[in-house]
């Protein structure tokens, strides 16, 4: 599909689909159609011809530059496959309207009027062609203007205004100073990097000065008019393009909230954005607590976390907090959480929003969520009960993670409620922390992600998602049920069974297929069920089904470290050493995998295949330098002589005797006491007021720089936070990962705000007066 679409709506030629054969002139109605080919490629539209309804609704799925179809509804030779009989019309109509609700679908009658269709048909008919009545120059005009107007209505407005921009080939004497590309080309670098990129790149990289787009910062012109539109599409009173990734997004909806010594509610499991928004804003962080499973998998913050007296339980144990007047003036939560556990928006509206007059829901990997009822009232701009008082709700978005866009491109939607947002003012936070010169195509890229999931592009593209995920799912929990009992299998994270409405209960791989790609009933995480481990409510928490953990064996439900044991770091380190294949997020003994829209049936069968050889080649004891080449020559002697399987053991035999998941599970538990704020602790890092600690000496200080293992990037301690006993909950599991690192090269925990000298951590605390 690529291929097409990079020229396709911009380029001059429209291309449409004509459901027949090619004709050939053996009846007069097929020579008018072959006239009808010549006229319309003489006015430079171009033909493809589908043999047959089926082939053509595919091509219509699958062809995103088709700009009209053209369908046969019988003419004077009604016994080809190709014409599309008065019943067969109705069903192929429908299958091109679940694809493209806007696609221009002509219809040819031959001598029959519309008086022989179904109103049905006409309904979703734009034009009749009469094939034997009219000139073929007058139907050839017809069709290319409703292309015409098609690909002019699919050009969102900013991308168009940019296009259209481009193609003035001006002379300008603005910035940017490459001058469309021209500047690259006076060096052999430089053209280097425009061949790379192509002139369209340069051409479309544009000024602020050029009026005619408008601007981000006053959201004027097309740029404001597609920030309006996407409001639109995604439910927001107030929808802002930010051009420097949701990290930015993130800081801009806490400097527009929060001022020095206003409490902020925060939940642990945030990104670092967020933390670096408590810093800026001087506020004083106050934390909503989750819990790990068995498996190290993040669960949501539980709702006896967000009720009034939690909140005022966590103020008062503050020593940051001053007064006990004043309520959190935010509260922030990470929906979907790492591990693509779902809330239920309107409870955290009705607990935390009862007493907190703005919500911000982090939803940097769940921009798809307002495009398919599986998702329904789970996302921050749901369409569900609100009530009369709810709070102001920010979502913020990384348009670039889990939509169609460039790097960098993010989204910030706000729906306004208590605590209203002044535009005018919030403007001043969103211009404290853009560019002055923002990259029109990461705009223009917010632009079209909103337009491909408008109508029924949303649904239909969140859909191939989860139906893509679904069949994996169900394939690998095939795979792991004909596994003999004693042998050991992959297993994705998920119901083992689940009850269908008509009462029965099946094996997950056995339900009916449609009912788990379409209800959110499967995916619930129900209180008591030993597959998740949380304590939650029924219905509070819902597993996204696009985001597929990957279980290895080693962990018992309860926690108990088994005999044997996969660790999951080799299966990541195996499927990319052997098929390329980087995961999302590895933990001890799991793997995370996400089904973006741009994951294909070839893509997920081919991991398929791979996970089974990691089985075969582990069972076999495959040599290192084999199945994990890279790994092995990180340190060819101390692999020297081992298999997959001896890894796994050894690996297995160290998480297991260090308790380095027991470590993990309290260290993530049990938040360390603040000394500081975030912002007087940076106030030390500004004033290089900072040692550098080893672990053994680093007991009860304080730190200056947040701890933070990636991925996914959760602090283990802020900034401003105290280390605790020597033996304590978070030295303990920095201990714990640094004995791992110095046993398996190539294996090593990535941890920011820890400096590793001679494979010996240290830590950035602050300077001792
Ligand atoms: C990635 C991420 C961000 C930051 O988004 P960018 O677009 O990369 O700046 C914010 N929050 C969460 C939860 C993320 O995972």
């Amino acid at each position: 599909m690529d291929e097409h679409n990079g020229a396709m709506m911009t380029a001059r030629t429209l291309k449409v689909l004509i459901v027949d054969e090619r004709p050939t002139a053996a009846t007069a109605h097929e020579e008018m159609l072959r006239r009808v080919v010549q006229e319309l490629e003489r006015i430079d539209v171009r033909t493809e011809f589908a043999p047959n309804p089926d082939d053509a609704v595919l091509r219509v799925a699958s062809d995103a530059s088709l700009c009209a179809v053209i369908a046969d509804a019988g003419g004077d030779s009604t016994d080809r496959d190709a014409h599309v009989d008065a019943g067969g019309i109705a069903e192929f109509l429908t299958g091109v309207r679940a694809r493209n609700s806007d696609l221009p679908v002509f219809v040819m009658t031959g001598t029959r009027g519309a008086d022989a269709l179904d109103t049905s048909v006409l309904r979703e008919v734009d034009q009749l062609i009469y094939l034997l009545d009219d000139t073929p120059a007058w139907i050839a005009g017809r069709i290319r203007n409703a292309a015409k107007r098609y690909r002019a209505d699919v050009l969102p407005p900013m991308f168009s205004a940019l296009v259209a921009f481009s193609r003035k080939h001006e002379y300008s004497w603005h910035t940017p100073g490459h001058e469309g590309g021209a500047a690259f080309l006076r060096s052999p670098a430089g053209r280097a990097f425009f061949e790379f990129y192509g002139e369209q790149t340069f051409r479309s990289d544009l000024s602020v000065s050029v009026h005619e787009l408008g601007s981000l910062l006053d959201h004027s012109g097309p740029i404001g008019e597609a920030e309006r539109r996407a409001a639109t599409i995604f439910g927001a009173d107030q929808t802002y393009f930010v051009t420097n990734g949701t990290s930015t997004s993130n800081r801009v909806v806490h400097q527009a909230s929060v001022v020095a010594g206003d409490v902020m509610v925060l939940d642990r499991n945030a990104h670092k954005s967020v933390e670096q928004a408590a810093t800026l804003t001087h506020g004083v962080p106050v934390y909503l607590t989750t819990t790990r499973n068995h498996l190290g998998i993040i669960g949501p913050v539980p709702p006896s976390e967000l009720t009034r007296e939690a909140v005022e339980a966590k103020r008062a144990a503050s020593p940051l907090v001053e007064g006990d007047d004043g309520e959190a003036v935010i509260a922030m939560i990470t929906n979907s959480t790492y591990d693509g556990l779902l809330y239920h928006v309107p409870t955290v509206e009705r607990t935390l929003g009862s007493h907190v007059g703005r919500l911000h829901f982090d939803e940097a990997w769940y921009g798809y969520a307002a495009f398919h009822p599986i998702y329904a009232e789970r996302f921050a701009m749901h369409t569900g009960d609100r009530e009369a008082d709810a709070p102001t709700t920010f979502a913020t978005q990384s348009t670039h993670k889990l939509l169609a866009a460039l790097s960098q491109a993010s989204y910030l939607h706000v729906r306004q409620g208590r605590d209203p947002v002044d535009p005018d003012l919030f403007n001043e936070a969103f211009m404290m922390h853009a560019s002055t010169s923002p990259l029109y195509s990461i705009i223009a890229s917010n632009d079209v992600s909103a337009a491909m999931m408008s109508g029924r592009g949303g649904p239909l593209l969140t859909g191939i998602s989860i139906a893509e995920a679904v069949a994996f799912r169900r394939t690998l929990a095939r795979v792991a049920a004909e596994t003999a009992a004693d042998d050991w299998a992959l297993l994705p994270w998920q119901p083992e069974t689940v009850t269908q409405p008509d009462g029965t209960t099946v094996r997950f791989e056995d339900a009916d297929e449609d009912w788990l790609c379409s209800s959110p009933d499967p995916w619930q995480l129900r209180a008591g069920e030993p597959w998740h481990g949380f304590e939650l409510p029924d219905g509070y928490a819902m597993l996204d089904p696009i985001k597929v953990t990957v279980v290895t064996p080693g962990v018992r439900a309860d926690g108990a470290i088994e005999e044997f044991g996969v660790p999951a770091p080799i299966l990541a380190a195996y499927l990319e050493q052997q098929a390329s294949i980087v995961v999302e997020k590895t933990q001890s003994y799991s793997i995370l995998l996400l089904f973006s829209i741009g994951v294909t049936r070839g893509k997920w069968g081919s991991l398929v295949t791979t996970l089974m050889s990691f089985k075969r080649d582990l069972d076999a004891n495959r040599p290192l330098d084999q199945a994990l080449p890279a790994t092995f020559a990180e340190d060819p002697r101390r692999y020297a002589g081992m298999g997959l399987r001896d890894l796994a053991e050894q690996q297995h035999e160290v998480i297991g005797r260090t308790g380095l998941l027991a470590l993990q599970r309290e260290a993530f538990a049990a938040y360390p006491q603040p000394a500081m704020t975030p912002a007087a602790a940076y106030a030390r890092v500004v004033r290089r007021a900072v040692d550098v600690v080893a672990l053994d000496d680093a007991a009860h200080r304080t730190l200056a720089v947040g701890v933070v293992p990636y991925p996914p990037g959760i602090p283990l301690a802020m900034p401003g936070e105290t280390t605790g006993e020597t033996d304590g909950p978070a030295l303990g599991y920095l201990r714990a990962m640094e004995a791992f690192d110095a046993r398996f090269p190539g294996f090593e925990h990535e941890t920011h705000g820890v400096e590793v000298v001679d494979g010996r951590y240290r830590l950035r605390c602050v300077r001792e007066d």
